[in-house]
């Protein structure tokens, strides 16, 4: 028995949830099904939100619905550039302050407003391939069920991209960054302001979730991550090495897991095709450094259901032009912006890291080349 239905959104994190809104608030009579494989690991990185993903939430009309996952951050401290620390003040900012995220309940939460909206959560539906129906759209198979026909497919599914053999589309990675996350619980708060700090081998952040604790990450090149783990394999000397991020985390704090992840800037080409787009990291990523991930997310997932309802009413060729336009733009933007931040960090032009970053002052279109063996095992 296949099941039919007019759009599929496969992935129901901050991307697939926002496009499944949108579609409900702007489509009503179009039946949406939101697939997730239901497979979150118990810590999901991403736990700042910015003022500007806040007001996403707004503008979608489930910023309450949402709440129960947020705290305000009370500020930000950073080391970057140089060896005093500046910081800002939540009060102070123009645009509201940035927000600390229990990740896993913020998803679980925007899903079911998609899914109270009118559009059908499945969480247990890991979509495994996708053929082009004769008559245009997509049938996708799902793990352990029957296959789903839909008139149209977003695809959301962040950076898994298993999808892109079945549509035909390739990624560009520009860069090798990696991330190496350790999540502890703390009997005491420390320092709840999200803390930002560069060192000679990378750089670091700290957040404190919501549900108490702290996330702390260290980022660097996949290569470097790996040698600096065989040369020195006690994490917790390394972070006794940092200023803030160490200063930040409460005397006693027990190291619950590691988890190490991909963190790399890339983007897919096409973007979009017949009867399918791609939205969020699925379309393209950003370091986290931009602290952007969540706002684009959210954010492409609304222009990817605008555009997905302009090709069902016989627009397609516009529509996806005007989509892969805007996510290019936006994408080569995010560069730009990331370039200057590397740019402002001189104090060790010739440490390996920043001498990657520094010596392409404009970051080519592809980082690659100056970087040889480039592959995190288990990265994604
Ligand atoms: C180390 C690190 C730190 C970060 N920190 C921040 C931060 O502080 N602030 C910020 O804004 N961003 C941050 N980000 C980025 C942010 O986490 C992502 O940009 C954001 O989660 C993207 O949302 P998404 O909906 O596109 O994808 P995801 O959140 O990854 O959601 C994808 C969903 O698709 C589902 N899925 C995948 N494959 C399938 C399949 N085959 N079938 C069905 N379902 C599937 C998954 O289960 C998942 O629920 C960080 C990223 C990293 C790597």
């Amino acid at each position: 028995m296949t099941d039919r239905v007019d759009i599929a959104i496969v992935g129901a994190g901050p991307a697939g949830s926002a496009a499944a809104l949108a579609l409900r608030a702007h489509a009503p009579g179009l039946t949406v099904r939101l697939l997730d494989a239901g497979d979150a690991p118990r810590f999901r990185p991403g736990e700042v939100l910015p003022a500007a993903g806040a007001e996403m939430l707004r503008q979608l009309g489930v910023a309450a619905a949402v709440a129960p996952a947020a705290v305000p951050a009370p500020g930000l401290a950073l080391l970057w550039g140089s060896d005093r620390v500046a910081e800002r003040n939540a009060l102070f900012a123009a645009q509201g302050g940035d927000w600390h995220l229990d990740r896993n309940r913020f998803d679980q939460l925007l899903a079911h407003a998609a899914a109270e909206r009118g559009a059908k959560l499945d969480q247990k539906a890991r979509v495994t391939t996708a053929q082009p129906l004769p008559g245009g759209g997509w049938r996708l198979s799902i793990a352990h069920r029957p296959p789903l026909d839909a008139g149209f497919t977003i695809w959301a599914t962040g950076r898994r991209r298993g999808f892109l053999g079945a549509v035909g589309a390739k990624p560009q990675v520009s860069d090798r960054l990696a991330a190496h996350l350790a999540f502890y619980r703390e009997e005491t708060p420390g320092d709840h302001r999200f803390l930002l700090e560069a060192t000679p081998e990378g750089w670091w952040y700290a957040a404190a979730p919501p549900r108490g604790g702290r996330t702390i990450g260290f980022l660097t090149d996949a290569d470097l991550l790996r040698q600096s783990f065989r040369d020195s394999p006690d994490w917790a000397a390394r972070l006794g090495k940092t200023t803030l991020i160490a200063a930040g985390l409460s005397q006693g704090a027990t190291l619950l897991g590691t988890h190490t992840c991909s963190a790399s800037s890339s983007v897919i080409s096409p973007l979009t095709g017949p009867d399918w787009i791609a939205a969020g990291d699925a379309a393209c990523t950003f370091e986290p450094l931009s602290s952007q991930g969540i706002a684009k997310a959210l954010r492409s997932g609304c222009f990817a259901a605008y555009a997905a309802l302009d090709c069902l009413d016989g627009k397609a060729d516009t529509a996806r032009a005007r989509y892969e336009t805007l996510v290019q733009g936006e994408f080569s933007h995010y560069r730009a912006t990331l370039a200057q931040h590397y740019r402002a960090e001189t104090r060790w032009p010739t440490a390996v890291f920043w001498h990657r970053r520094l010596a392409h002052s404009a970051f080519p279109a592809d980082m690659r080349t100056a970087q040889p063996h480039l592959t995190l095992e288990g990265a994604r």
